[in-house]
């Protein structure tokens, strides 16, 4: 096991943070050490994958990030769907290339999600009406309540909206492997814009669709590698009937989503009319112009800077409609 000390910023793609000791993870024993040795010293065990919904305060003290780096894919065929594990340290998107190269189909709306694939049950990614629960099948763990590797189901899970049972019983289960059900037979999913001009084609393939999705990404979302940011900085919030009802008197252009259980609110919307921060910077950190929910890092921007300028958003949008934000991004200090 080589623990190195290391510069977080160029671990994330917000580019904040300090100095951390950090030992990556090849293989599932490696896991093992660096919990023991954590253990052992008292360190507090923090899960990385590729950062890119992570923000590192410049000080952490007595803790080890784990970067989980474990490669390998297998794939069981079927009839009708194959059963595809990832390992933890694939990188998502990869992941589904290759399954839009075979046409099996079920995560090609989640095409172009940044991060790796042990990260990607931790906040259930979504995108364009599909979320990785649609398809998924287990997860691997290292549980580190009990001290040893597990399955848990989809159920097991409790996938939510951007949520799930990781984000909740934080840091206490390692995820080392990921296993998906991906269907030969098509499955299509238009509910969102821009997909929905595809409905009714029947000559559209598995390959326009994950195409169409990565052009409308790569036109509203900054580079990171560019413009440092994390994606969505905020979850869009769900709100009762009554609430949207009375809200719509208030602000007669605010768009609603019926949802499973109320109404969805976009955020860039209330960033946008409610908190009217749409393209604003404070010092070096700001909004990005074409889609307001990101924020970007545009300098040398710190921590607090950033945690003070989402805190700005989240009170003009409470004072606005009593809506308080939730951030998607972690804020690790
Ligand atoms: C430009 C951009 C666009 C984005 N678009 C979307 C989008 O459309 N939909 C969406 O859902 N997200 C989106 N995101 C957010 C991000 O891509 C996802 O949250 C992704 O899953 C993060 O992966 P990561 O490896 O970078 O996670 P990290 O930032 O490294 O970690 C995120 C969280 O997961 C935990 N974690 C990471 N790996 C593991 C593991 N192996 N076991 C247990 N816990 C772990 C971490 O401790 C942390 O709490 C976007 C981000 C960017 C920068």
């Amino acid at each position: 096991m080589v623990i190195k000390s290391v510069s977080l910023q160029n671990y994330t793609s917000l580019r904040v943070g300090g100095e951390a000791q950090l030992v990556c993870a090849h293989n599932e024993q490696h896991v093992l050490e660096a919990f023991q040795y954590a253990k052992n010293n008292n360190l507090k065990l923090h899960i990385l994958g590729s950062g890119t919904n992570t923000v590192f305060k410049e000080t952490l003290t007595n803790v080890l990030i784990l970067k989980i780096d474990i490669k390998g894919v297998e794939v069981k065929e079927f009839d009708d769907h194959v059963v595809l594990t990832a390992n933890g340290g694939e990188i998502w998107d990869d992941i589904v290339e290759h399954a839009v190269d075979n046409s099996w189909w079920g995560i090609e709306n989640l095409s172009y999600i940044p991060g790796t694939v042990g990260a990607a049950p931790v906040q259930n990614i979504g995108a364009y009406g599909v979320e990785l629960k649609d398809s998924l099948v287990s997860v691997r763990v290292f549980d580190t309540h009990k001290s040893e590797f597990t399955e848990m189901s989809n159920k097991d899970c409790l996938s939510s909206y951007r949520d799930s049972i990781f984000k909740h019983e934080k840091d206490r289960y390692i995820i080392t492997a990921v296993t998906l059900k991906l269907s030969k037979i098509p499955k299509p999913v238009y509910t969102y814009e821009p997909l929905i001009s595809l409905f009714g084609n029947n000559d559209v393939s598995i390959m326009d669709i994950r195409e169409l999705v990565i052009k409308t990404r790569v036109h509203k979302l900054p580079d990171y590698n560019v413009y440092p940011n994390a994606g969505s900085f905020f979850k869009n919030p769900i709100v009762s009937r009554e609430e949207a009802e009375h809200l719509t008197k208030s602000y007669l252009q605010m768009p609603l989503r019926k949802v499973e259980n109320g109404y969805k609110i976009p955020t860039a919307w209330l960033i946008e009319h409610v908190a009217e921060m749409k393209d604003k910077r404070v010092r070096n950190v700001g909004t990005w112009p074409v889609q307001p929910l990101v924020i970007v890092n545009y300098g040398d921007t710190t921590y607090q800077e950033l945690s003070d300028f989402a805190d700005l958003i989240i009170q003009k949008i409470e004072n606005g409609t009593r809506i308080r934000l939730e951030k998607e991004v972690n804020f690790i200090e």
